[in-house]
């Protein structure tokens, strides 16, 4: 037997407990890996909290990442010893994930760790690093480079705000970091962050244009903190919006895209396509600084693991937490 998470659903609430699973109750799929590494993101604070009902199906083991070593596999892609890594694909989601010491799980969700990393280090990149790796890579392929002036990252002291910023200062761009914690500038600076921006300066009610600062910006609040920073960008500015930790909604005019040329870009890590994610990976490897990654992640036992949930709800979890199997 091994050790999972499982979340179990009665007629008000989800219910989170360790519980000791046999292998036949995995779910279907190539291959088994002897989960090393979980992460905690935010869409699993939603699962493991039961708020937005990402969960449908129950009992469920959450964790929308993982990484560790093949046991068994049915497929030609991988074998026993193989070290591997997985991230999205709506497993901790629609399929059981990482938050176990097994998983079973089809071979075209997973990579072969790259070189360089660890499980331990992967996970604390996780979908969290990988999201804020495609962002920037979206506001490169834009044409944004450092010479276009400042970026801003909002959330900035979350996993995605924390790794965004640390790998937009390593690439060279100013970095300008929104928290609604002003007690953690001293860790968004040492991240490599500029100039940190008070919250409330983004979540207050815009004009339909502002003075324009921004040349980028990579957005994990939404709602109307994504309203504003729109309404401020520069001329052709572009911005990755990924995350909706301040509200889903939207109300902004068309006025930043019709006469400033600013481009909303999309940002989706779950079911990025295995050529792009591989990219990011080997970018991820060659770019981020070790030393800072292992500054923002934190390591907690699978016990540990609701508690932490209610903390990302919360908007108190700083950097990563890499989850110990
Ligand atoms: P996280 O660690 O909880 O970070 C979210 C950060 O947002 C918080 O640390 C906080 O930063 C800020 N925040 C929280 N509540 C807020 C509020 N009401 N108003 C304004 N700011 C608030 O979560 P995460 O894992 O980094 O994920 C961040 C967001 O990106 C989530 O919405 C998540 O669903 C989304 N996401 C999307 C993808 C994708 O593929 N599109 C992938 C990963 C994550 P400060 O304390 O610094 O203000």
């Amino acid at each position: 037997t091994f050790k999972a998470l499982v979340l179990r659903q009665d007629a008000q609430q989800t219910l989170a407990a360790i519980e000791q699973l046999s292998l036949d109750q995995l779910p279907e799929g190539e291959v088994l890996v002897a989960v090393e590494h979980s992460s905690l993101n935010y869409k699993d604070g939603l699962a493991i909290t039961g708020t937005g009902k990402i969960v449908r199906h129950f009992p469920h083991v959450p964790g929308i990442d993982l990484a560790g070593e093949v046991i068994s596999s049915e497929s030609a892609l991988f074998k026993p010893g193989d070290r591997v890594v997985l991230t999205g694909w709506g497993v901790g989601e629609r399929h059981w994930g990482g938050h176990a010491q097994r998983a079973r799980v089809k071979a075209k969700w997973l990579n072969h760790l790259p070189t360089g990393f660890s499980s331990a280090r992967a996970m604390a990149v996780g979908t969290a690093g990988l999201t804020a790796m495609l962002c920037m890579m979206a506001l490169q392929t834009s044409g944004i480079t450092p010479h276009d002036g400042p970026i801003l990252v909002t959330g900035a002291a979350g996993g995605v705000g924390s790794i965004a910023v640390a790998l937009l200062a390593a690439a060279g761009y100013e970095v300008h970091a929104s928290s609604g914690r002003a007690a953690l500038e001293p860790y968004l600076k040492e991240l490599g962050a500029h100039h940190i921006i008070p919250r409330e300066q983004l979540s207050r009610e815009s004009r339909p244009l502002e003075s324009e600062q921004w040349a980028g910006a990579i957005d994990t609040v939404g709602s109307q903190t994504l309203a504003t920073l729109l309404s401020q960008m520069r001329y052709n500015g572009a911005v990755a919006a990924c995350g909706l930790a301040g509200g889903m909604d939207l109300h902004t005019t068309v006025f930043p895209f019709i006469l400033r040329g600013v481009r909303l870009l999309g940002i989706d890590s779950v079911y990025a396509p295995a050529p792009h994610r591989q990219q990011a990976w080997q970018q991820l490897a060659q770019q981020l600084p070790m030393a800072l990654l292992d500054s923002l992640t934190r390591h907690i036992p699978l016990e540990a693991c609701p508690e932490a949930a209610n903390q990302i709800m919360a908007g108190q979890i700083q950097g990563r937490v890499v989850v110990d199997l």
